[in-house]
């Protein structure tokens, strides 16, 4: 089985990497946190053998991957220390804060020969694989259009550094955007080119991080994209569609971490709810990922779809700062 270390004492990975992980076989030898009572809480709570406050004593404990979900300034160098230390990689998004930095990090576990994989759950979900099949299987005919409704309330126990830390990578473009350019993309299996977007402050983010966005995309085919984030709103509901020549998909619900969400074909036919998979988001990533370091296919988002998604975010940040498009550039 594989040996995990966990770099960070985060939310999402008590609430379901550390499940995740065990569900797929992996054990989890240790876990890392810049505070030595956090690392041993969180180990004693979990079960984990040992909690550690230093990166170099958790990757010097024997494990064969690491899992890094601390926040998002610190990906980077964490990712490369692991590469060099010839672990393999899962990293939360947004990779870094720069796109260049991303690139960095896919060079790095590259270099070094080990698997890294970009944690985007929502390529995992029921709903956007149905979505996407439905398309390949041309029952939209050409798709035209794209719509992305992920405008949600941040929760309290989250309004930390997300909203009020720009030098952690604050706000929700980093945090939503980059999950929105990695659905389209895989979905729509296809390639953003430019981006015009509005940033909006609506009084949860402090430090001038942005709490709201609204934004198009143009992507390689001509497909004209939407997407709508933020943190302050609590009843908008979340979902995904896309309107072709021949027929359209409405996802409901489907922008989310659970297994939930229904999607709906309307085509000439009439409506028909497609069938979902309710599968485990985060189980299916770590199962490609265990897949992956064995030999067996690439995790479900790699690397290079990490610096995709962030080149993404990082077009609207910089269309929201200058009022102009702007193109995306992943540079690979
Ligand atoms: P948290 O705020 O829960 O954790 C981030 C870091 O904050 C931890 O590494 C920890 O540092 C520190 N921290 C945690 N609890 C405390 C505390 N009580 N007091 C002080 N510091 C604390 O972040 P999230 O879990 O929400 O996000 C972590 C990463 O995962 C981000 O990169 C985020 O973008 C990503 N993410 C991805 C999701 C997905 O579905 N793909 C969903 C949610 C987040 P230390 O490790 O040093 O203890």
């Amino acid at each position: 089985s594989v040996r995990w270390g966990l770099i960070g004492a985060s939310t999402i990975a008590r609430e379901w990497m550390i499940d995740a992980i065990r569900a797929n076989g992996g054990e989890i030898a240790a876990v890392m946190s810049s505070d030595a009572e956090r690392a041993r809480s969180i180990a004693r709570d979990h079960d984990i053998p040992a909690g550690v406050d230093s990166l170099d004593a958790l990757l010097g404990s024997g494990v064969d991957a690491v899992y890094i979900s601390t926040t998002n300034d610190l990906h980077h160098a964490q990712t490369l220390a692991a590469a060099r230390a010839g672990k393999h990689v899962l990293c939360e998004k947004p990779l870094d804060l720069t796109v260049a930095g991303a690139r960095d990090m896919v060079a790095a576990c590259r270099e070094a020969g080990v698997t890294m994989g970009t944690n985007h759950h929502l390529r995992n979900a029921g709903t956007h694989r149905a979505m996407r099949e439905a398309i390949v299987a041309g029952r939209i005919g050409k798709p035209l259009f794209a719509r992305v409704f992920h405008a949600v309330y941040l929760p309290p126990h989250l309004q930390g550094w997300r909203i009020a830390s720009p030098g952690a990578g604050a706000g929700v473009v980093m945090d939503i955007t980059v999950h929105d350019a990695d659905t389209l993309r895989f979905v729509l299996g296809d390639e953003p080119v430019e981006v015009a977007a509005f940033t909006q402050h609506g009084g949860m983010g402090a430090q001038g991080v942005e709490d709201g966005v609204m934004g198009t995309v143009r992507f390689a085919s001509g497909v004209l994209a939407q997407f709508h984030d933020a943190f302050t709103t609590q009843y908008a509901g979340t979902g995904f569609e896309v309107h072709g020549t021949e027929g359209s998909l409405i996802g409901r619900d489907c922008m989310t971490q659970k297994p939930v969400g229904e999607v709906l074909l309307r085509t000439a036919a009439g409506e028909e709810h497609l069938p979902i998979d309710r599968v485990n988001l985060y189980e299916r990533s770590v199962a490609a990922f265990h897949a992956a370091i064995r030999g067996e296919g690439r995790p479900a988002a790699t690397g290079e779809d990490g610096v995709r998604s962030l080149a993404m975010a990082a077009a609207v940040l910089e269309s929201a700062a200058t009022g102009r498009a702007v193109g995306v550039d992943p540079q690979i």
